[in-house]
């Protein structure tokens, strides 16, 4: 606060060559709609009776599978034990029935009595039933009686927690081996199935997450990983009453039910009058084993504070599982077996013990199920009634069972239904297909309207989807869709977050609520999203405006083929003509919608494949990927060898210094920015960066560790937010302040920065610090280097696909300063033997130079244009494109208090020129009291010569 305060003013001109206008052709063409039908559900008429034997594939012995030092199976010996089985019991059925992320296989085992085809046929007619038609279901005397109430065990969701796989293996010999009759009641009265071991990876490796770097365990509602999308395609096909999830290690044993804050679209009242009394029979199990170490549990309703061991997000196993009428568990073995200081036989006492413990679960589990069973039955109907009824959550009162009270009490309104537009009112279709199809895999419902209707004031075109909110799991779908809870009030701490996640509003497409109102229009349930896409006829330059990760994937394949694109000023990009082909097979692939190219636009050239090198992990690396950009991991220390010549852009989402690398790594890293690399930083690790590297000075600041939801933020306009939504999904979001002189704000958290979630009211972190803070904040460096900040959570867990296009639409931000040297226009479709010009070069940039605060002033910049133009007449204007404040110079967020003088046209011409160079002529008026803010105003104009007359 002294030298520096100064304010310096210029107006950036883009260099552009205008394309001259064909006038006539009312080419206002057509858009084609391309749609693949929905397929329909899977026909219920081929079911296979029990056994289903498939030998599975051995692989080879591993020597080196972490399980071996704890005294467990390791993974190589689980396909022969199970094939064993299978060939000396037809109570067991066992199929791979997927892949890791490191390629291993998956295996299902089914324990049942066997079935004949029909008997089978009449299983799933009864599950269906329970559904589909819940209240003939629970008096329907047939099914109360022969229904195989079913139990689905989840064995070793963190590899490196073992157990749950050798109980699985344990209680699978014994009841395939039995002759007792208790064993033969018990599998002709249920159907057990097991996920052996959900992450062999981690198993082999001794790791918490899959091989890919991801913790299962928090991937149910995103389901980016194999092996949890067979955990939820399982946990919605078996509709099991009781659910296990068999985990380590937390002492003394721990048992779900859980902490408060519950998520409030469960029907809580029927899962803890069950939840509850089971787990305590277990404890008893516990107890019953005689191990010291066994003769109590840990159940956090019953034994923590709030927030310590909560079921909120429904990203776990058992709280996705609550949705679909089960009775859930985590249950966590109580004896580490891990750690280099244990003697062999200590690991195996501990695994042992462990391996009792999930035993003991299976077996009271199934106990309960016996004892309880009409119950049971009765309750996953009442869930599936309700839904059907459209009844709201139960008022569940203190004491309903011991511990209740209303700390535990969590409210929400369902509403009649929602609506995700097809057409015009859909901001990105193919983010709407992937919506749709997240809710259809886990058990909702959607239709699509046959007609076009109005509902809530609002046209719906006809295919737009119509979620019914009168359908057996409204819970899943609302918790899905609606935007949550503030909870900040409620609690202080959460077991592992998110507060918040609508994929509503964090996923990239239009969703409408119609709290009360119903659409009166015919409708048809479908079973996928369907792919539309929308592109002009004739044969006109097209663009692209990025709003999806589709969209990106889009571009990264054009590029791949070798056509070159055009970077738009406001971040769309155009596809020429000559690509139409291409075009339209990546738009009718993909779902995209592809406009006609306006008559005149100025960008700059992508020529090639944009190549990213990341600072970042496994989340950064997997968005890449999914929107399709060749992405090479660096560190600091691998520069010298990642950093290649092809590098259009670093990704930082990590720590890198550029004052502390080697000197062979400054090197390459200085060469990567003298040849115009651009740069994207993710988070504080993104503005530590680009501060230190003299790119774009800002300060980050993150919000508190558990901070996450849905915040608000609003879009000032510009290549990377332009179209983006006004919510943006954040898990310990960052936001910058203490900006550089070069620094332009593109998003800013809004007065009010969550919707939903939690985020202190107080602190440095808190809300009040991140109000109407910079979120988005793109910049040139001096030399010219492209450089974006990102503050909201685009990575995080891969969650918020909504904001997959605003990283790609950054990248390629930062992919262009290096590829504007080769900045050209198309020509379009001027015929005629004399080659029609029009061609427009801009003189330096124009500068006002210094505004004085309190002065009253006119300041004046001037720079030229030389035209070209064998046109029979033709116009130079000029334009502020931006969407906000437009018309105004701004810095960040502050615009000058009188508008720029000199916009519009500069000059017409009614005959063709050549080389005439045009003043231009700007006026700024400072008057005596507007308010100035340290720093650079400016604006990116845009400088268009048209013609009428080519
Ligand atoms: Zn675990």
């Amino acid at each position: 606060m002294s030298s520096r305060l100064k304010a310096a003013a210029s107006v950036a001109a883009l260099a552009l060559l205008a394309t001259p206008v064909a006038a006539s052709a009312g080419s206002t063409a057509g858009p084609s709609v391309a749609s693949t039908a929905a397929t329909a559900a899977q026909a219920a008429a081929d079911v296979k009776g029990w056994p289903q034997q498939n030998v599975l594939p051995v692989w080879p012995d591993n020597p080196n599978d972490a399980s071996i030092p704890i005294g467990v199976t390791p993974y190589d010996e689980i396909a022969p034990k199970l094939n064993a089985l299978q060939a000396q019991s037809n109570r067991v059925s066992v199929r791979v029935a997927g892949k890791s992320s490191g390629g291993r296989d998956l295996y299902v085992a089914t324990v049942t009595w066997p079935e004949t085809d029909a008997e089978a046929a009449q299983q799933e007619a009864w599950k269906d039933k329970i559904e589909d038609d819940p209240v003939a279901a629970r008096t329907d005397a047939a099914l109360l009686a022969g229904y195989k109430t079913p139990l689905f065990v989840n064995g070793n969701i963190h590899g490196n927690e073992w157990e749950g796989t050798d109980a699985i293996l344990r209680v699978i010999d014994k009841w395939a081996k039995s002759t007792d009759s208790a064993v033969e009641t018990l599998l002709k009265r249920n159907r057990i199935t097991f996920n052996v071991t959900s992450n062999p990876d981690g198993r082999v490796l001794g790791t918490r997450p899959n091989e890919a770097g991801y913790d299962l365990n928090r991937d149910l509602t995103i389901v980016s990983q194999p092996e949890s999308r067979l955990i939820r395609d399982l946990t919605v096909q078996t509709q099991s009453l009781f659910l296990l999830d068999l985990h380590g290690y937390v002492t003394p044993t721990l048992l779900w039910p859980s902490t408060p804050p519950h998520n409030p679209n469960n029907d809580y009242d029927l899962y803890i009058k069950h939840g509850l009394p089971a787990a305590i029979q277990m404890e008893q199990g516990l107890k019953d084993l005689g191990y010291p170490e066994t003769q109590s549990a840990r159940i956090p309703f019953r034994d923590d504070e709030v927030g310590v061991w909560d079921d909120y997000p429904p990203i776990y196993v058992p709280s996705f599982a609550l949705y679909q009428g089960t009775i859930p568990y985590t249950i966590e073995a109580p004896l580490n077996p891990r750690g280099t200081n244990l003697s062999l036989e200590e690991r195996k006492r501990r695994s042992g013990i462990n391996t009792d413990v999930h035993e003991v679960a299976i077996n009271k589990a199934l106990a309960y199920m016996q004892t309880n069973r009409d119950q049971l039955i009765f309750d996953q109907a009442e869930l599936f009634r309700r839904g059907w009824a459209g009844e709201p959550t139960r008022d569940i009162p203190d004491s309903f069972v011991p511990g209740w009270g209303p700390e535990d009490n969590y409210k929400t309104q369902f509403p009649r239904a929602y609506v995700i537009p097809a057409g015009a009112g859909q901001r990105s279709a193919a983010a709407a297909k992937r919506l749709v199809d997240l809710i259809v895999e886990s058990n909702g419902r959607v239709t699509q309207a046959k007609a076009a209707f109005t509902a809530g004031g609002k046209s719906y075109a006809a295919g737009s989807y119509v979620i019914d909110m009168h359908q057996p799991l409204r819970g899943l779908v609302n918790t899905l869709l609606e935007p949550g809870l503030d909870i900040t009030d409620r609690v202080d701490d959460l077991y592992a977050g998110p507060a918040g996640w609508s994929h509503g509003l964090t996923w990239g497409a239009t969703v409408d609520t119609l709290q009360s109102e119903f659409p009166g229009v015919a409708t048809e349930r479908v079973f996928a999203g369907a792919v539309t896409s929308v592109v002009p006829t004739g044969n006109t330059d097209l663009v692209l405006d990025p709003r999806d990760a589709e969209d990106v994937l889009a571009i990264n394949a054009l590029l791949g083929q070798g056509i070159k694109l055009t970077r738009l000023a406001d971040g769309s990009v155009l596809i020429p003509a000559s690509a139409r082909a291409a075009a339209l097979t990546e738009a009718q692939t993909r779902g995209l919608t592809l406009t006609t190219a306006p008559a005149s636009w100025s960008g700059s050239t992508i020529a090639d494949k944009v190549v990213v090198a990341y600072v970042g992990g496994s989340e950064v690396r997997d968005v890449l990927k999914a929107i399709g950009f060749e992405a090479k991991a660096v560190t600091a220390t691998t520069l010298t060898t990642a950093l290649t010549a092809d590098v259009d852009v670093l990704v930082v989402g990590g720590t890198l210094n550029p004052a502390t690398l080697n000197a062979a790594n400054k090197a390459v890293y200085d060469a990567f920015l003298a040849r115009g690399g651009g740069i994207v930083g993710l988070g504080t690790a993104g503005s530590a960066h680009t501060t230190n590297a003299g790119l774009l000075t800002a300060t980050g600041t993150a919000g508190n560790s558990l901070t996450s939801g849905v915040a608000n933020v609003v879009n000032h306009g510009g290549p990377i937010v332009n179209n983006a939504q006004p919510h943006a999904w954040i898990f310990q979001p960052a936001w910058y302040t203490n900006l550089g002189p070069n620094a332009v704000v593109e998003q800013s958290f809004a007065t009010e920065p969550l919707l939903a979630g939690w985020w202190p009211k107080t602190g440095t972190q808190g809300r009040p610090a991140a109000a109407g803070k910079a979120t988005v904040v793109r910049a040139e460096s001096a030399a010219g280097n492209g450089v974006v900040l990102i503050g909201t959570s685009v990575v995080t867990r891969l969650h918020a696909k909504g904001l997959n296009a605003t990283f790609g639409r950054a990248i390629l931000f930062a992919a262009a300063a290096k590829n504007t040297a080769a900045s050209t226009s198309t020509g379009g479709t001027v015929g005629g033997s004399v080659p029609a010009t029009l061609s427009l070069t801009l003189g330096s940039p124009a500068s006002f130079g210094t505004f004085k605060p309190g002065v009253p002033a006119e300041y004046t910049a001037t720079t030229d244009a030389t035209v070209i133009s064998t046109a029979g007449d033709a116009t130079l204007s000029v334009t502020d494109p931006s969407t906000t404040n437009t018309g105004f110079l701004v810095n960040g967020a502050f615009k000058l208090a009188q508008p720029l003088q000199g916009l519009g046209v500069v000059k017409t011409w009614t005959g063709p020129t050549s080389n005439e160079k045009v003043p231009v002529t700007f006026k700024q008026v400072i008057g005596e009291k507007d308010p100035l803010r340290t720093g650079s105003y400016s604006k990116t104009l845009t400088f268009t010569l048209s013609t009428t007359t080519p």
